[in-house]
């Protein structure tokens, strides 16, 4: 199987791991007994492999409904006294926050590990914040790799150090650690307890103010102690020797020890892997005999900052170079390219800059696209079409939310004009409703229903918002991976599950106008918002049709390879399938004539329905 290579017996072996891989193959080195998610990018990958291995590891592994609920589950398992891990990408801690502060009071028995990882230069989220700053609004330990050998052998000390304090510990990565290659060294895998048992103690798990205040004071007494750890821990090493000093974390490590490898640069590197508390004495004794030190870290002045504060508060005659005196970016990813520069300008170096010379070619943007056959294209253009012959289309405000269905801010679909984070399509659509007399569609979909948008249409329902509600059903967590929600029957561990009916939740909670409808259909959709229209209150349409890319692997699989093309006599050339259709596989020649590009088609035949030819110029292709 494809992950099998996690669960592999032997210490010593050495395998190219992905840093999510390698995360897997830590926590069960570490003796893991439960495992906990909601899926996100750069996060997934860490999701896939346990959700392929975590029974043959005897691992208990969730998609949990949304990442609170993830973070809920996660710290009743340490609660219990195994060890339990939750993970997510950055976005996701903000959903998990409330629990995640909160689980810092009352503590674990069993290690629990929170994985954050976060996304600079925002390849897949919709912001780039730095959750470093979570480990200190919740008084939590906070671990750093820059690697994915790095990777595996922290997570077992963070369980190590979450069970010695009896706290959660943070550990953050980011996009370039969570999918760098690395080989990794294997050691042994320790099995986890099947089960833990609770021990009653309200005093200890139930924060009334009167028993939090006590937590409050024992919680700050334990981060005392874990500084002293960070301290003395072999995870903050120094490098090199010099009479500059260079700070670093994470994947800026990475960078640094390249530059300062590759042009000899004399400098003393401290690296620190546990990075809160910020470990004062280590750093005192780092900066002996340093006249400058450079602080080099991705996103914000973290570590910096905690520098800077403790030279002013100890008094440390040191000159200290970062971010807040313009040396460093605050934005992006680095590369060794910036953290040249930043050297550059902060010691007054003169490394090269401008990287390797690559031949400059110009190549067609291609902006991000839905895929061929994706049924949100279908959903999209008989919105569009219903709504154009309304006369409505301008006005309409359309909320959408995270998923691959984000992209009907493309043209010529242009239905995405407020976007907040996951289920905002719901909650702002109850808003807009309210706010203003335009007429508003909410899109959101199946998983992302799950995760958030219940108690948003509950609103919805309760206040009497009038709205349109689309859920676009694709039957999983598409952007991400293909991962399973509450909506499919099957489980974390890969097991037969109930299947929750998105239409009869919707009607549970008040919902009268709901209609199911397959976007192939387009005549059908078109009638179902047409209805939806015309109804006063608020309307929920799920347009159900599986994720073409699923469809196109069964296909493959059943040796099915069904094509469209345009019949050039039939075609009259008024471009309805390109301009407003706009399936990515059509294309124009030079004579203006319209084909499909058969690489491109995957069969889905939406295109060859009037609705889209009013020639019935596209046709399936015979086979030979
Ligand atoms: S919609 Fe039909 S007639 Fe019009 S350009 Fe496309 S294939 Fe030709
Ligand atoms: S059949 Fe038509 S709509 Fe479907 S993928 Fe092919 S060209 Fe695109």
């Amino acid at each position: 199987m494809k992950y099998d290579m996690v669960l592999d017996p032997t210490p010593g072996r050495k395998a190219f791991l992905l840093g999510n891989e390698a995360v897997v193959r830590g926590a069960l080195e570490a003796g893991l007994s439960l495992a906990s998610t909601y899926p996100g990018t750069p996060s997934s990958e860490i999701g896939n492999v346990l959700h392929a291995v975590a029974k043959k590891a005897g691992v208990y592994f969730e998609f949990s409904t949304n990442e609170k609920v993830a973070m809920e589950v996660a710290a009743a398992g340490a609660a219990s006294g195994i060890r339990s891990m939750v993970f997510f990408k950055h976005v996701g801690l903000n959903v998990a926050a409330d629990a995640f502060m909160s689980t810092a009071y009352v503590g674990v028995r069993g290690g629990l590990v929170v994985i954050t990882a976060d996304d600079p230069s925002m390849h897949s989220s919709q912001n780039e914040q730095d959750n470093r700053y979570y480990a200190q609004i919740a008084q939590m330990p906070m671990m750093e790799p820059s690697s994915p050998q790095e990777a595996k052998d922290m997570i077992k000390e963070a369980f190590e150090i979450s069970e010695k304090l009896g706290l959660p510990v943070l550990f953050r990565m980011t996009t370039r650690v969570n999918h760098m290659r690395g080989v990794v060294e294997y050691g042994e895998l320790v099995k986890g307890k099947p089960k833990g048992r609770f021990e009653k103690a309200p005093s200890r798990y139930v924060p009334v103010p009167s028993n939090a205040r006590g937590m409050h004071i024992r919680l700050l007494k334990k981060m005392e102690e874990a500084e002293e750890m960070a301290s003395t821990s072999h995870l903050n090493r120094v490098e090199g020797e010099g009479d500059v000093g260079i700070i670093t974390s994470g994947a800026a490590y990475n960078y640094v020890a390249d530059v300062v490898e590759e042009h000899g640069i004399r400098a003393r590197v401290l690296k620190l892997g546990f990075t809160h508390p910020f470990p004062r004495a280590r750093v005192r004794e780092f900066l002996k005999g340093l006249k400058t030190v450079v602080v080099v870290e991705e996103l914000e002045p973290y570590m910096e900052k905690e520098l800077r504060a403790m030279a002013q508060v100890e008094g440390i005659d040191i000159r200290i170079h970062g971010k807040m005196d313009g040396h460093f970016p605050r934005h992006y990813e680095y590369t060794p390219e910036v953290v040249k520069r930043g050297l550059n300008s902060a010691l007054g170096l003169n490394l090269p800059v401008g990287g390797v010379k690559v031949r400059e070619i110009t190549v067609p943007s291609r902006p991000p696209v839905l895929c061929p056959g994706c049924p949100h294209r279908a959903t999209y253009y008989a919105i569009g079409a219903v709504l154009r012959a309304k006369k409505i289309r301008d006005e309409t405000i359309f909320t959408t939310d995270i998923g691959c269905y984000t992209l009907g801010i493309q043209k010529p679909y242009e239905m995405a004009d407020y976007l907040l984070c996951m289920g905002s399509s719901a909650g702002a659509a109850c808003g807009f409703a309210k706010a203003t007399d335009q007429p508003v569609m909410g899109f959101a979909g199946d998983s992302t229903f799950f995760h958030a948008c219940i108690p948003a249409l509950i609103n919805a329902v309760h206040n009497r918002a009038n709205m349109i509600f689309v859920v676009l059903d694709n039957r999983t967590t598409a952007m991400t991976g293909h991962q399973p929600h509450p909506g499919l029957p099957i489980d974390g561990l890969g097991d037969e599950a109930p299947a929750l009916d998105i239409e009869k939740v919707v009607r549970g909670i008040g919902i009268e106008h709901v209609e199911v409808v397959d976007p192939y259909d387009i005549k059908e959709t078109k009638a179902a918002f047409r209805r939806a229209v015309e109804h006063n209150g608020i309307s929920v349409v799920i347009t159900r049709r599986e994720c073409a890319l699923i469809m196109d692997a069964r296909n493959r699989k059943a040796g099915i390879f069904r094509k469209y093309d345009v019949n050039q006599d039939m075609c009259t050339r008024c471009y309805n399938c390109v301009e407003n259709f706009a399936c990515p596989a059509f294309y124009r020649d030079e004579e203006g004539g319209v084909h499909i590009n058969p690489y491109l088609c995957d069969g889905c035949g939406v295109c060859s329905q009037r609705d889209v030819c009013p020639f019935g110029a596209i046709e399936e292709v015979k086979k030979e």
